[in-house]
């Protein structure tokens, strides 16, 4: 009785996840290359499961948004280092500290703090330093401002490096040049004042696959590991060999069979034109299936590609099965993955839906089924 299936679950491809992870250490070819997976908000949707698959390949540095994430983490038996990019709050430094995790520091009230609690920070920290971005980090020109420098000096033994985030790395080479100037230049200002070489980290998937010069000392992956493209062209990542990780199914629910100019769906958005055999599916926009794809949306019922019909519902959809033989209730729908040499991949999923493939990976984050196929 407890063991029902769930009607909609996500599975967690890992010889994917393995083969992802592999092809990009290859492409640095060098052991002391430090590639910090971006396992934030619940690594991109995936789940702990993937993050355990990533530590059993060898990865051993992990970046999260926050302490409460790190603490997750910890306490699903991740070692090696968990990083905590977006802010520490004074409330949340004991647990920093119990649970090893590292800080990036983005200001000077998280410097005192650390300063304050310096003999606890074996694991060391992080310096973000804003280059364009406008998000975390210090400006450059406040490194060189006293407030900045009496804080740091102590705690320079400690720094294991220095990042900044790339705005348009996806988008626009030219901006992303300029702010890996400034970065590389504010680093060599910092090494020359403070008289020690320093470790550099900035590039995400799109810096890193598409300005090598911005790989520098490591790097900061997230969708790439996922085996997704930062954008929605994937060409890149495909020749790479690079392979999505998460797939999500669900099941046919109900099936019936539709007059012509029959209405199907909230706001009544189509109209049949012939008779149609629907199969009603369990998954909608509390499951992460975005809402704006309602017509626009395809799905794989046995290897072949059909057309959900109609407003996407919060927990519903209603598939087109007209011309798919012996469609039974109970039968597997993908709507994001591989089935029978039919293919929908996340980039797909975003540019129809006219957003950027992590949304549409962390929203299927909802999925709470996970299974690690
Ligand atoms: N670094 C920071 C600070 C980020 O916020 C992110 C993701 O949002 C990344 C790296 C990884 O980006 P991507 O998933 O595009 O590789």
């Amino acid at each position: 009785m407890d063991n029902i299936e769930y009607p909609s679950w996500m599975e967690i491809n890992a010889q994917n996840l393995r083969n992802n992870y592999l092809i990009l250490n290859e492409l640095v070819q060098n052991k002391e290359y430090k590639i910090i997976g971006v396992v934030k908000s619940n690594a991109y949707g995936h789940g702990v499961e993937a993050i355990k698959v990533l530590a059993e390949c060898g990865l051993s540095s992990f970046a999260v948004g926050s302490v409460q994430e790190g603490v997750k983490l910890r306490k699903s038996g991740i070692k090696g280092e968990v990083i905590v990019l977006e802010g520490i709050m004074p409330e949340e430094i004991e647990a920093l500290f119990f649970y090893e995790l590292t800080p990036v520091v983005s200001s000077c009230e998280e410097l005192e703090l650390l300063r304050e609690n310096s003999e606890k920070l074996p694991l060391g920290f992080y310096l973000f330093i804003d280059t364009g971005m406008g998000r975390m980090g210090f400006l450059p020109l406040e490194l060189e401002a006293e407030p900045f420098k009496e804080r740091f000096f102590g705690l320079l033994p400690q720094l294991k490096g220095i990042m900044t985030h790339f705005a348009c790395a996806e988008t626009d080479p030219e901006y992303t040049r300029a702010q890996l100037h400034l970065f590389i230049e504010t680093c060599h200002k910092m090494e020359r004042i403070y008289g020690q070489p320093l470790k550099r980290y900035c590039a995400n998937s799109a810096a890193f696959l598409t300005l090598p010069e911005a790989r520098l000392d490591g790097a900061r992956i997230g969708i790439a590991l996922f085996g997704v493209s930062p954008t929605t062209d994937y060409s890149q990542v495909e020749e790479l060999g690079l392979k999505p990780v998460m797939n999500i199914r669900t099941r046919v629910t109900h099936l019936k069979e539709l007059p012509p100019g029959y209405r199907i769906s909230y706001g009544a958005t189509f109209t049949t034109w012939r008779t149609t055999k629907v199969a009603i599916a369990h998954i909608g926009y509390y499951w992460g299936l975005p809402r704006n794809l309602s017509n626009k949306l395809e799905v794989i019922l046995k290897g072949k590609r059909v057309p959900v019909l109609g407003t996407i519902t919060m927990e519903q959809v209603v598939i087109d099965v007209t011309e798919v033989e012996g469609v039974q209730k109970g039968d597997v729908v993908t709507v994001m993955g591989e089935d029978g040499g039919e293919m929908v991949r996340p980039e797909e999923l975003a540019e129809r839906s006219a957003t950027i493939p992590h949304e549409i990976l962390c929203n299927f984050g909802k999925i709470e089924c996970r299974k690690v196929i």
